[in-house]
């Protein structure tokens, strides 16, 4: 028996697609105008979806004060209101919100456990979105 919860958060970060790989020409026709050296910024909406069995004491998948302390922890602490280039997990990763997806995966998927983290979903604008389940 398994159910899910998922839970919304804000992130407001800047960024700008860039990567050592390509030359500055092909990174301004690849990243177009989110090459600008200036960068820009997004206000990301952050869906963190919790698996698992329902706690028969509780009631609940997990505790949302228990995800909330979490996710506040080890992501919108580190990235809100930061330059995303400037953290050591994109120094070799482009800030792309793919690359977003994976990373917040990462660190959360650890920091939840015994909980489940089933996936990351981002949404960059009002028409971009993303996901990320892991790995597996
Ligand atoms: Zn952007």
């Amino acid at each position: 028996m398994k159910a899910y919860f998922t839970r919304a958060y804000t992130l407001s970060a800047s960024h700008r697609l860039h990567t050592e790989a390509l030359s500055a020409e092909d990174n301004r026709t690849t990243f177009g105008k989110c090459n600008n050296p200036h960068g820009h910024g997004h206000n990301y909406r952050i869906e963190v979806t919790v698996g698992g069995p329902v706690d028969p004491a509780t009631g609940m998948v997990i505790n949302m004060a228990t995800l909330d302390q979490v996710v506040n922890d080890v992501v919108i602490r580190r990235f809100d209101h930061m330059n995303l280039n400037l953290d050591p997990l994109f120094t070799h990763r482009v800030s792309t919100t793919e690359n977003l997806s994976i990373t917040v995966f990462d660190l959360l998927a650890s920091a939840l456990a015994p909980a489940i983290l089933e996936k990351i979903r981002i949404e960059e604008t009002e028409n971009n979105f993303f996901e990320y389940s892991g790995s597996h």
